[in-house]
């Protein structure tokens, strides 16, 4: 069965986010041969439009208002009210990021239809599509189809491989002038609470710390094995209790879910709450002065020693490559 699929694309500082590529590729699978509509939202999204095409989509819709210069719950949602509703699509895919976690809920609500939340992979078996997303914190994951006609999900960045870029593929690029008004708030300033460099729930690299990091300056040492390996760096709770790091980069139960391609805990223990946030990374390393640290138990590779004198031998020897 081919489905229209309405693909909505997610920009950061001018520039759209990895997942919104996965989001595309995602839905591919999903469309099953049929057509791939991109959405764009924003107060200047035009220059971004073609992007989408090139990793996939068949063609993408914009709409461009001031309004929506800054995300809001009330603007985003009337304004893809509006698509949906001119599009009338088969599917819609967004990312499981803070903007999709907020938005998805409402549009479900509206429509009136079911919400499969951070997907990790898709599957077309038996004439279904089945879902997979992890359940009790990652500890198992569950298999999920849709009984209604319309297919709803968020997709968690970094699982599903975003299509090779193709700067051949042409698609038009509509633009559509809904009426956003009556908003109930609106942004005045966003404060950034966080420096510059690889977002935490995209990077491919992170470099974790805990409580055996010991201070704010030990977390100096992660941050140069991070900026060799083009990586992010990560805290336990424990690191951000102790006032080691900013909680933005707390990564577990109540922090951050990530899964990248190399996760590297330094100091670590692995409470079942921390674990709960990182052990779908795809290679885990770990380094623990304790053997019988349970971050042994998740990594694919241990290290039993100091960190102190592991991470800076690291990041000597990535510095050679
Ligand atoms: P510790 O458990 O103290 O471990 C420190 C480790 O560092 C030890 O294993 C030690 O052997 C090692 N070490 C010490 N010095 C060195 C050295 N020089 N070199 C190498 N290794 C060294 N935790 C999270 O991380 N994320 C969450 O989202 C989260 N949510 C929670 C939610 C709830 C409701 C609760 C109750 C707890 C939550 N926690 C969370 C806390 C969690 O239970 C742990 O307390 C926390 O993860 C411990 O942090 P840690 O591993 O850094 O510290």
């Amino acid at each position: 069965m081919t489905r229209k699929v309405l693909v909505m694309g997610e920009w950061k500082e001018g520039s759209l986010r990895n997942v919104s590529f996965e989001a595309i590729s995602a839905g591919k699978t999903i469309a099953e041969g049929g057509e791939v509509v991109g959405l764009l939202l924003g107060e200047t999204v035009k220059p971004l439009a073609e992007s989408l095409i090139h990793f996939g989509a068949d063609r993408v819709v914009i709409v461009e208002d001031e309004q929506l210069a800054k995300y809001t719950t009330d603007a985003f949602s009337q304004a893809l009210m509006a698509v949906i509703e001119k599009e009338n699509p088969d599917a819609i895919v967004m990312g499981h990021t803070a903007l999709g976690k907020d938005l998805s809920p409402k549009i479900a609500a509206k429509l009136d239809t079911g919400l499969i939340s951070d997907v990790t992979s898709i599957e077309i078996e038996g004439g279904n599509v089945v879902f997979t997303r992890p359940i009790y914190s990652g500890k198992a994951f569950e298999k999920k189809i849709f009984t209604d006609e319309k297919i709803f999900v968020t997709i968690r960045p970094n699982n599903i491989p975003s299509l090779p870029k193709d700067e051949t593929r042409t698609g038009d690029i509509t633009s559509l002038s809904p009426e956003i008004k009556d908003l109930r708030t609106v942004v005045k300033e966003v404060v950034r609470k966080t420096s510059d460099g690889v977002d935490l729930s995209e990077a491919k690299v992170i470099v974790a710390g805990g409580r055996g990091v010991k201070s704010e300056e030990g977390f100096q040492v992660l941050q140069q094995l991070a900026d060799v390996l083009g990586g992010a760096v990560g805290a336990s709770r424990g690191a951000c209790d102790a006032g080691y790091c900013d909680y933005s980069l707390q990564i577990g139960q109540t922090g951050k879910v990530v899964t990248p391609d190399l996760y590297i805990a330094c100091g670590i223990s692995g409470a079942i709450q921390h674990l709960a946030g990182m052990s779908n990374s795809k290679v885990i390393v770990a380094i623990n002065k304790d053997p019988e640290a349970n971050i042994f138990k998740v990594a694919d590779y241990g290290i039993v020693g100091d960190l102190f004198e592991v991470v800076p031998l690291l990041t000597e020897e990535f510095k050679k490559l």
